[in-house]
């Protein structure tokens, strides 16, 4: 069946080949597709959990608040910033889940731009997002305006063209589409909102660690993204936000806690923002929750953005060959942009079997992701995923159509 290039002679190849042996790899799981969910866990994370218990948190107990936690959110923000977002420092924060983040951004620009009346979004950003921004438009008496991407696509610089007027507040895009894994255009579409005088906040949960990405230069307003996808932090890992430094002293966001105050310590009355990036924290910061993802950024930092990235654009081609030489004959459509230069760490595939089909991969231990109605989504994370696992997975996808 097999004509494809072998799996193995590009695993051989792989400049990051030492890479998959840094992650726990449990015998069941043959072949996890999905790390664009939920990364695996490094090895080194799994020795950290255990010794943060023991010396950390059992050793220095609340000592240890002065000593590094009370800084986490910022340093490793910076750092985050530096291996993966092109941030300088003083303008990354880790801090609550991405949901809660990004209301708190969004927010924070509107009241940038308190005489525009209108947020764009589309309508294949993920869920939360769009939920929020109608939530957030009743409660300020905003109006929405709707971008409709293709289910194979996501925004581009065209369709906004057409919706951005000197009402635009905000801008909320995806920079990596989660269903379609369209890759959008963060600095083309970044001047284009600036040319009417909005605001731009680009969600990276999809892109963050495996595309790159240039906040800084590329005049980005804000930024939000998840750390337990490819950044590995784990299940619930805190999310992050940055603010382009020109705007922190600006901006101030509704969710007002004793952390992000000008005095944390004091306990005082009234709340005034601190100045600084750390005004966008609320409450206690999630120590334990950043454990994982810092043994990552060690890895992305030892393989380089630039390496990850070819690589990631060489297992989304060889999925994409697999499939048109196996799936396309059955009936199976691909929802993800074809140039890679469009495209993110994932690929989509569509067919009505698609959830009787990703049932019976779980089950096998190959583990892609469903997407409704009928879609499959391998997330291929390119320190983690062997050439061999994408084979295995689209050779189980077309083993389930035809048996
Ligand atoms: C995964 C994801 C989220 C998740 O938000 P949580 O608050 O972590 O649940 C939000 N936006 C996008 C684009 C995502 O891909």
């Amino acid at each position: 069946m097999n004509t494809t290039p072998d799996a193995a002679t590009k695993d051989a190849v792989d400049p990051l080949a030492a890479f998959p042996a840094k992650f726990v790899r449990s015998p069941e799981v043959r072949a996890y597709l999905d790390g664009n969910s939920l990364g695996r866990p490094t090895t080194a994370s799994a020795e950290q959990l255990a010794s943060f218990v023991n010396d950390q948190w059992g050793g220095r107990l609340i000592r240890g608040w002065d000593e590094s936690w009370y800084e986490l959110p910022l340093t490793l923000g910076d750092r985050l910033g530096r291996a993966v977002l092109g941030a300088a420092p003083g303008q990354t924060f880790i801090g609550d889940s991405t949901t809660v983040i990004l209301y708190k951004l969004i927010r924070a620009a509107l009241t940038a731009r308190p005489d525009r009346s209108e947020i764009v979004i589309d309508t294949g950003n993920f869920p939360t997002d769009r939920y929020l921004v109608e939530g957030i438009a009743d409660e300020l008496g905003k109006t929405l305006r709707w971008v409709d991407p293709p289910i194979d696509g996501g925004v581009t610089a065209d369709q906004l063209r057409a919706v951005l007027t000197e009402s635009t507040a905000i801008v909320v895009i995806s920079h990596v589409a989660y269903r379609s894994g369209h890759l959008a255009d963060m600095p083309g579409i970044t001047a284009l909102v600036h040319e009417v005088g909005a605001l731009v906040l680009w969600d990276t949960c999809h892109s963050a660690g495996v595309v790159e990405t240039e906040l800084d230069e590329w005049g980005v307003d804000l930024a939000v993204g998840c750390t337990y996808k490819y950044l590995n932090g784990g299940p619930g890992s805190p999310a992050y936000g940055y603010v382009r430094a020109e705007h922190i002293e600006s901006m101030t966001q509704p969710i007002q806690g004793w952390m992000g105050s000008s005095t944390p310590f004091e306990m005082g009355p009234g709340y005034a923002p601190h100045h600084g990036i750390r005004r966008f924290i609320s409450g206690t910061p999630s120590i334990i929750g950043s454990l994982a993802m810092q043994d990552m950024l060690g890895l992305i930092e030892q393989a380089s953005i630039p390496a990850i990235r070819a690589k990631s654009v060489a297992l989304t081609e060889f999925a994409l060959e697999l499939v048109d030489e196996l799936l396309v004959p059955l009936g199976v459509t691909v929802s993800s942009p074809r140039n890679s230069d469009e495209r993110g760490s994932h690929i989509t595939i569509d067919h009505e079997s698609f959830g009787r089909v990703n049932a019976e991969l779980w089950k096998q231990g190959i583990i892609p992701d469903f997407r409704r109605p009928h879609g499959i989504r391998l997330g291929l994370s390119p320190l983690s995923t062997t050439f061999a696992e994408v084979q295995l997975g689209i050779e189980a996808i077309h083993a389930a159509m035809v048996k």
